[in-house]
């Protein structure tokens, strides 16, 4: 998912988390650990419409030292495009995994292995972008709080609650697992303006 006008709504609903205290962690990643040997490099992001966005994704099984290099490739591509979040299938990979972080200075990075929305409550409307849509908004409604279980880049199991942007990322990034997209859930007129202007190249608007 792109950063730019969803952080500006992550800025406010993260003022408000403060006083709330609703943006609950289960568990904390050492992700890095480890693993400073490893050249990290950027991947080329699929844009719509390729046809591989539209796949179902596999599950991970082999938690080898690939999957660890993956992460942390799909990490940094996802900061270099200025995303807060990013699926594997986006870059070619057909596995279930998604990264998210919605920090202004990047300071949570997050990796889900095989994640699984477990509850999902109060639905709530979001303007989405998409790094496969670059330049692309559109508003799209979904449960406003959720929680997630998934593996770590280990295998080793941990649930997460989220709420606001975070919760709506997670849920975009899930979505690309099943090859689902947020043009699936604007108007078929919108979905089918968006189309044409992909296919053809052209900017938005
Ligand atoms: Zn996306």
């Amino acid at each position: 998912m792109e950063f730019n006008r969803a952080s500006a709504t992550m800025m406010s609903l993260h003022s408000e988390a403060h006083h709330t205290h609703c943006w609950i962690q289960s568990h904390s990643y050492n992700l890095f650990s480890g693993f400073v040997f490893l050249a990290v490099a950027l991947l080329p992001i699929l844009l719509y419409p390729h046809p591989n966005l539209r796949k179902r994704c596999q599950e991970v099984t082999d938690f080898s030292k690939d999957l660890k290099k993956l992460s942390e490739d799909l990490l940094e591509t996802m900061y270099a495009s200025n995303g807060i979040g990013l699926s594997a299938p986006q870059v070619n990979v057909p596995r279930r995994i998604i990264t998210v972080d919605i920090t202004p200075n990047r300071s949570d990075p997050k990796v889900l292995i095989n994640p699984t929305i477990t509850r999902s409550d109060n639905l709530t409307l979001y303007e989405e972008g998409c790094l496969s849509f670059p330049g692309f908004y559109e508003k799209v409604k979904r449960p406003h709080q959720i929680e997630v279980q998934a593996q770590d880049v280990n295998g080793d199991k941990f649930t997460l609650q989220a709420e606001g942007v975070k919760a709506v990322c997670i849920q975009h990034e899930c979505d690309h697992l099943d090859g689902k997209l947020f043009v699936d859930y604007v108007s078929k007129l919108r979905a089918s303006r968006i189309h044409k202007k992909m296919v053809r190249g052209n900017k938005p608007k």
